[in-house]
């Protein structure tokens, strides 16, 4: 049985103008392919009744399901319930159950009930309501011209319990035979896309037909996916990434999908052992990356933010001599920056950064661009030095990777058997 194609229809002025970044074509992409939608066209249209027709019309010829989020709200400009009417040749009646949500969603809210708030619970006629616990904005079901249409509201919590609570149950119910799209990734890191594909030439060459290979590359790392849509083909995808990973060995530093702090905290669970940082350039960031993750108490102790040359003396007992003598962005610096960040914050591994991102600063010696890392163990201390040549934002992205990597080849010097 062959996969079905899916559309994702978004809705708002908002998305064109770039006001607010559509969340929720990839996410819902994301629910879809998993059940096994393939997702062959995603687009944003203005809140515009003949531009929501157009596409509706336009775009469902190439697809089993259409999906769309937005303008489903009280106000003027949503307008898409109307737009269905004249689409599907229909009316709208009143939803009893939906006005009794909308009252007491008002009422707990101590929100008197407006006309327009009445409006909501009007729904097109031959529609299945899709219940919204978390909104007045009720989700809308059709099965007509031989597809599966399906309206949800733009905000994104109340569409993501809708596809989760209505939408998804629904799929699998109608189309039992669906099998998840598989992936498999392989992570690299200090080889450029153009380099590893020299590499993968003979690999790609004799991929299994339906299996197809993408590189992504992204803050420093490359990302490999293999994707295989075809249920059949999961075995060979499974010896298929195990050849990949075994091409690429001495680059790979994850076999999963996973951000590189995440897998970096893996190991450091798995080995009991704590991180602090020492972050200068990178002003917290890494912390913040560390802190993102549920559960990072468990090996992430704190970071210095160490801006200031004074914080680095005073706080982390750099000598102010080195500082003198070799600069702030300097390999004895960075140095006594982790050992320092290890003694404060009691932990087996100490990351510490300094570095010049730009635009401004640099130094003869240490220009633009310039990092400095250390990672230390008690037993050990790694460091490197970076030259980085994007703009800030880019540089603090690569910063992070690096140090991140550094901290990776650390981890593995000190336990080399796992
Ligand atoms: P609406 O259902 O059109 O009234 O949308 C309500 C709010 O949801 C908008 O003001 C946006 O903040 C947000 N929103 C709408 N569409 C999207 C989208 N595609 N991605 C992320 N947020 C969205
Ligand atoms: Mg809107």
């Amino acid at each position: 049985m062959t996969n079905k194609k899916g559309i994702i229809l978004t809705i708002g002025n908002e998305l064109l103008m770039g006001q607010t970044i559509d969340t929720n074509s990839a996410w819902i992409a994301r629910q879809l392919q998993e059940i096994g939608i393939e997702i062959v066209r995603r687009l944003s249209v203005a809140d515009e009744a003949t531009a929501i027709f157009q596409a509706l019309q336009e775009e469902s010829a190439r697809a089993d399901l259409i999906i769309t989020t937005g303008g489903l709200g009280p106000t003027s400009d949503d307008i898409t319930k109307q737009v269905l009417v004249d689409f599907f040749h229909t009316r709208l009646v009143l939803h009893e159950a939906s006005l009794q949500h909308v009252a007491d969603l008002l009422q707990q809210r101590d929100i008197p009930m407006l006309e327009r708030n009445r409006a909501q619970a009007l729904i097109p006629e031959g529609c299945t309501v899709l219940f919204n616990r978390y909104g007045t904005a009720p989700g809308l079901w059709f099965e007509a011209k031989g597809r599966i249409w399906i309206f949800l509201p733009g905000v994104p919590h109340e569409m993501q319990y809708l596809m989760e609570n209505e939408v998804l149950p629904r799929l699998k119910n109608q189309w039992p035979f669906l099998k998840s799209i598989q992936h498999r990734f392989v992570i690299t890191y200090g080889q450029g896309e153009s380099r590893v594909a020299e590499r993968l030439g003979d690999f790609e060459a004799t991929l299994p037909v339906g299996i197809k290979l993408a590189y992504l590359p992204g803050n420093g790392l490359l990302k490999l996916r293999l994707t295989a849509i075809d249920a059949q083909l999961h075995d060979s995808l499974e010896s298929t990434h195990q050849q990949l990973i075994s091409l690429l060995s001495d680059i790979v530093i994850a076999t999963e999908d996973l951000p590189y702090e995440q897998i970096i905290a893996r190991k450091l669970l798995t080995h009991k052992a704590s991180i602090g940082l020492a972050e200068s350039c990178t002003g917290g960031y890494l912390a913040h990356l560390f802190t993102a993750h549920a559960g990072s108490s468990a090996y992430f102790t704190g970071s210095i933010v160490c801006y200031a040359p004074a914080v680095k003396i005073n706080v982390l007992h750099v000598p102010a001599d080195s500082i003198d003598r070799y600069g702030i962005v300097s390999e004895p610096v960075a140095r006594a920056m982790a050992e320092g960040a290890r003694q404060l914050l009691h932990t087996d591994f100490a990351l510490a950064i300094t570095g010049w991102l730009g635009p401004d600063g640099g130094t003869p010696e240490a220009p633009i661009g310039t990092i400095w890392i250390a990672a230390a163990h008690k037993s050990q201390i790694l460091t490197h030095s970076y030259k980085l040549r994007g703009n800030r934002n880019r540089n603090l992205q690569l910063a992070a990777t690096h140090a991140l990597h550094l901290l990776d080849e650390l981890i593995k010097s000190i336990y080399p058997h796992s």
